[in-house]
Order: structure tokens, then C-alpha cells, then sequence
């Protein structure tokens, strides 16, 4: 499975952009998680890696920037183990080993439109970083985009 991020503009935040691109190509798609108001919106998407290519081109079709979610990444020397992000994150993303370390899983996080984790650890020990898969995007991208 993939994961992919649509920036919706504030003219598209209106529209049923994700049933749209479902319904006329077909494709199953997760919405892991939606930020959106009157002026734009993110919306994180799994979507299989079978899929992904036509997924993404019905996307950018319709006028979404799509790119690739930043995840995190623990820098455990800067960790002292406070436990805060384990507490604050929304789908139990990071957890605590025995030997108190901060344990972080990927599939389980929804990344960039989160990132709760990176603004409370008192230690700036949690950082964004490019999800994995994000050398599949390269092949979509458009000239305009980062
Ligand atoms: S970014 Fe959000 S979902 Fe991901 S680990 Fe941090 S708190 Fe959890
Ligand atoms: S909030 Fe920061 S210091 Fe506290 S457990 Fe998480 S990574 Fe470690």
C-alpha cells in the first residue's frame, strides 16, 4: 500500500473531489486522515501500489497537488523518554519498549497533516521526513511542483 497527500485549493475544497476520482476510475481508496476548512485542505489517502499510478494522475487531472506524506523520525539521542508524543498521538503511532525506548510505526502514521508529535516533544527529538515511498511520486511529478 501507498500513501499519497492531496492539497485541495480553496475552489476544490467544495467539490467531491475523492468520490469523483473513485467512481470514474474505479480504485479503492483509504482516507487515513482530512484537514480542511473554508480556505484549503490536506487529506491523506492509502491506496494499493497497483493503483497508485492512475489514482494519481485522476487526481492531478482534476486540478489536486499530490505528493508523498512526510512521516517522523525519532532521534533517540535526544530522547529522554517523557512519553508525550506516546500519549498525544491519535492512532497509536508510538509507543514505549521495555527498555524505554520510543518505538514509531510508519504504517500506522499519518504524517505531515499530523505531525502533533513534532510540535509537543520538549526535546525537538522528532522531526518530518520523506515517507518511503516517495521515489514512486518522482515519475508524476509536474515541472510547477517541489
Ligand atoms: S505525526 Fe501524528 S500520527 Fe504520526 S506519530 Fe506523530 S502524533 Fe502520531
Ligand atoms: S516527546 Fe520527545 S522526549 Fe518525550 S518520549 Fe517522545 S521523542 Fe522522547
Amino acid at each position: 500500500m501507498a500513501r499519497i497527500l492531496l492539497r485541495l485549493s480553496e475552489h476544490l475544497v467544495s467539490e467531491p473531489i475523492v468520490s469523483e476520482v473513485i467512481l470514474e476510475n474505479k480504485v479503492l481508496v483509504a482516507i487515513l486522515a482530512a484537514h480542511i476548512n473554508s480556505k484549503g485542505g490536506e487529506i491523506v489517502l492509502e491506496v494499493s501500489d497497483e493503483e497508485l499510478d492512475k489514482t494519481v494522475s485522476a487526481f492531478r487531472q482534476k486540478g489536486v497537488t499530490v505528493t508523498v506524506p512526510k512521516l517522523i523520525e525519532v532521534d533517540i539521542n535526544r530522547c529522554f523518554s517523557c512519553g508525550s508524543c506516546v500519549a498525544l498521538c491519535p492512532v497509536e503511532a508510538i509507543s514505549v519498549a521495555e527498555d524505554l525506548s520510543i518505538q514509531f510505526s510508519k504504517e500506522k502514521c499519518v504524517g505531515s497533516v499530523c505531525n502533533i508529535c513534532v510540535d509537543a516533544c520538549p526535546a525537538r527529538a522528532i522531526n518530518s521526513v520523506r515517507y518511503s515511498n516517495a521515489e514512486n511520486m518522482h515519475s508524476h511529478k509536474r515541472p510547477r511542483e517541489k
